[in-house]
């Protein structure tokens, strides 16, 4: 039920798009523009049902402007999704015609690069319209400094998770497991291991992981196997939903602190368990904000050693989180949410 959705979270719009011509259906939700334009990035995915792209596009978009509130960026939180499949179903066509929705919103929406999509497709949409960010020339768009910054960001909450709860945030000796090789988890090894932490990784390419063992000399598992290992931090770099009923019983680890988006499979239910079993669980967009800060940064012209600085915000703003959650007795994703609440409800 959309309407019951769209109230139980709070979304301001939620525009449907389709273009019989150029094959488009796409779902755009702009969850808050309260703070500025609604930012978030452009998912293409092989949804089951209708209802599923319209669910996943508003759960992205709130967390958008939990992210960006949380960070005190002036800009809500939106996403689109575009039904398809991200190997066989596109065209300029398409990304042109859903350029020409976003263009209606006139700058309540400023779309990019998400999963299923890459900045070829970002360069259709900017022929018609000019709300769109990670296009040729962009930062994004050259080199990998958006993830090494998210990265970085995701390494600065583990030292800040680890002063937190094991008192102290030198990672040398410490082992941590990480899940996924690609663009952030691999970078985020090499950090790991020139601090001087012991790395376990899982990738389901062979190759990836490989990688890690000649750069690194990391020991790797199979992918179902990196969950109990024995480690002070397991990583979630590949995929969201990973802490659920099947993994949680079997984690050996003191901290959960990754990359990945939307790790719990359920926020409450999850985030309890976690919190019972004594494993300190950092919120995933606290973490990995260092894509969307540098993105903000950038369409505000922004330096790039000053973006930097801002990435390193991410350490102490964690720690405040770990203390709320603390002074309160709330999980923390849920500390997080407040905080990112209480700048959404100023004045
Ligand atoms: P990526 O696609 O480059 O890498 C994902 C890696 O995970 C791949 O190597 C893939 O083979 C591996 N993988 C997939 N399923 C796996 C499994 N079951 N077990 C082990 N490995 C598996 O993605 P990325 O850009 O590195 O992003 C990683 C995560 O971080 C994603 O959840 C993404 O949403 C999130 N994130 C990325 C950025 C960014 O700047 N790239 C910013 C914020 C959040």
């Amino acid at each position: 039920d959309v309407w019951k959705e769209m109230k139980r979270l709070r979304v301001e719009q939620v525009v449907f798009c389709q273009e019989e011509a150029a094959g488009l259906q796409a779902v755009i939700a702009i969850h808050s523009t309260k703070l500025g334009p609604a930012l978030g990035g452009c998912r293409m995915w092989t949804y089951a049902s209708e209802n599923d792209a319209v669910a996943d596009a508003v759960r992205l978009a709130r967390g958008m402007t939990y992210k960006s509130a949380f960070f005190g960026l002036p800009y809500g939180g939106g996403k689109a999704v575009i039904v398809g499949n991200p190997a066989a179903d596109k065209s300029e066509d398409k990304f042109r015609a859903l350029g020409r929705f976003i263009e209606r919103l006139q700058g309540r929406y400023i779309t990019g690069v998400d999963l299923g999509t890459t900045v070829r497709d970002m360069d259709w949409i900017r022929q018609e319209t000019a709300y769109v960010t990670d296009t040729t020339g962009t930062i994004m768009a050259t080199g990998d400094f958006t993830a090494e910054m998210t990265a970085y960001g995701v390494f600065l909450g583990m030292k800040a998770s680890a002063d937190y709860l094991l008192g102290s945030g030198d990672l040398a000796g410490r082992t941590v497991a990480v899940q996924g090789l690609g663009k952030v988890g691999y970078l985020l090894c090499g950090m790991l291991r020139d601090a001087g932490a012991q790395l376990v990784v899982a990738d389901i390419d062979d190759a990836r992981a490989e990688k890690a063992v000649k750069a690194y000399h990391a020991r790797v598992v199979a992918p179902d196997a990196i969950y109990g290992e024995n480690c002070d931090i397991f990583a979630p770099c590949a995929l969201g939903g990973v802490l659920n009923d099947d993994t949680i019983p079997k984690l050996r680890c003191a901290i959960v602190a990754g990359a990945a988006n939307n790790q719990l499979q359920e926020e409450i239910r999850h985030g309890e368990d976690l919190e019972q079993r004594g494993i300190l669980y950092a919120p995933d967009y606290v973490l990995n904000a260092g894509g969307i800060i540098i993105t903000a940064c950038e369409l505000q012209g922004v330096s790039v050693p000053d973006m930097k600085r801002s990435v390193e915000r991410i350490y102490g703003l964690l720690q405040k989180v770990y203390r709320y959650a603390r002074q309160e007795g709330v999980p923390t994703w849920l500390a997080a949410n407040l905080m990112a609440e209480e700048e959404l409800q100023r004045p």
